[in-house]
């Protein structure tokens, strides 16, 4: 049987290129010394990425992002621990969650998930509440796309003695974060989005003062991070089983992200972000202002045509039907749906779907909403 490949434009996981995939194809023992030296070149290459040489050690933890933030979680935050949670969308939401069902007692901040963190009410929160051990936030926030400011929110942390926890899922690759200018002291991130490859393992990278801590929080063998960074540091070896040809493709991805830069990745998924934004105006408009949008992702909403869920499973199927595949799932606060711009990305994809919204558009068309102006299907945009 032939397949095709879809035209994945999700946030995660993505379209990948074919010299990632083709190191799967290779079976290599996971304690063998070849596969050892991949996982340390996959470790050094993130610090390398994030700037981190001699002050921070990057763990790989097997399993997808939100294993790697609760392992993070478990390893860091005691149980008398106070963490300050910034929400501003789902992720923020599941860090709590996460907290809660350890049994500690986080506090919270929830902000609109169209806005960034308000850092003067987490100024306010932590002056006010000297009991706080932690801030925990999403530097971007994959709801929406929205970015909160790291530096900002990490530059306030410090100054009240206070320890930092950052998922940084969706933005580490995409957007730049030096542990030079930014001092987090935890920071996690996984193989299937700005890194660009297969889901299946997680990325902690946590500063040598945290990890040498003597603080035993953990009560999980599977999510102990300092456990698994011990284990590489002796012989280089993962505890149990890790997924090999996953952390291989990763090997290969995380090259092919030093060679690109994080700058120009950026750039990249920004100009794909701006192709969609003009392919599918006039039916649907950017959810975030300029200033807070992230290069990768995008959150658009379509007024009436797409106010339901139902709505937006009508429009998912219609882009199947031009093998475009973008989330499923309506964000019902702010009636939103996204389109991923990470990956291998081909320029064809953001042609088709212009194509795909103008027909489902003209064939749904709410009657309040204006015609829009008629467009000449084979006039090439520039990208
Ligand atoms: C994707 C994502 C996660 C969760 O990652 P999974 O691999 O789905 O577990 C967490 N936080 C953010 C910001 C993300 O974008």
């Amino acid at each position: 049987m032939t397949r095709q490949h879809t035209f994945l434009m999700t946030p995660g996981p993505l379209a990948l290129n074919d010299e990632v995939k083709a190191e799967m194809q290779y079976d290599i023992g996971s304690r063998d010394p070849s596969f050892k030296k991949i996982t340390a070149r996959v470790r050094d290459l993130i610090i390398d990425l994030v700037g981190g040489q001699g002050a921070y050690s990057a763990i790989p933890m097997q399993g997808g992002g939100s294993y790697g933030i609760e392992a993070a979680l478990a390893s860091f935050v005691a149980t008398s621990d106070r963490p300050l949670v910034c929400i501003n969308g789902i992720y923020g939401e599941r860090m709590l969650r996460m907290l809660q069902l350890r049994g500690i007692h986080a506090v919270s901040i929830t902000a609109p998930s169209d806005r960034s963190l308000p850092i003067a009410e987490i100024a306010t929160c932590l002056e006010s509440d000297p009991e706080i051990t932690h801030v925990c936030f999403v530097h971007c926030e994959t709801t929406t796309g929205v970015v909160n400011p790291i530096g900002s929110i990490v530059e306030l942390a410090r100054q009240n003695g206070v320890r930092t926890i950052i998922d940084a899922m969706s933005s580490f690759g995409g957007m730049e974060i030096s542990a030079r200018q930014v001092a987090f002291d935890v920071l996690v991130t996984s193989s299937n989005k700005c890194i660009e490859g297969p889901p299946g393992v997680s990325f902690v990278i946590a500063s040598l003062e945290m990890l040498n801590s003597n603080a035993d929080c953990t009560n999980s063998f599977v999510l102990d991070v300092r456990d698994q960074w011990r284990s590489f540091e002796k012989n280089g070896e993962w505890r149990s089983t890790p997924p090999t040809h996953i952390v291989q493709a990763c090997a290969k991805a995380l090259e092919r992200l030093a060679i690109e830069g994080v700058v120009r990745r950026g750039e990249r998924y920004s100009s794909v972000r701006d192709a969609i934004i003009r392919a599918t105006d006039p039916y649907a408009s950017p959810l975030l202002k300029p200033h807070v949008r992230s290069p990768v992702c995008l959150a658009l909403t379509a007024g009436d045509v797409i106010h339901t869920q139902k709505d937006l499973d009508a429009l998912y199927a219609h882009l199947v039907d031009y093998n475009l595949y973008i989330y499923t799932k309506l964000h019902l606060p702010t009636r939103s749906f996204r389109i991923g711009c990470m990956g291998s990305i081909d320029p064809m994809w953001i042609r088709l779907l212009e194509i795909a919204f103008e027909d489902f558009f003209n064939a749904n068309r709410s009657v309040q909403r204006p015609s829009p102006p008629p467009k000449d299907r084979f006039v090439e945009k520039a990208m």
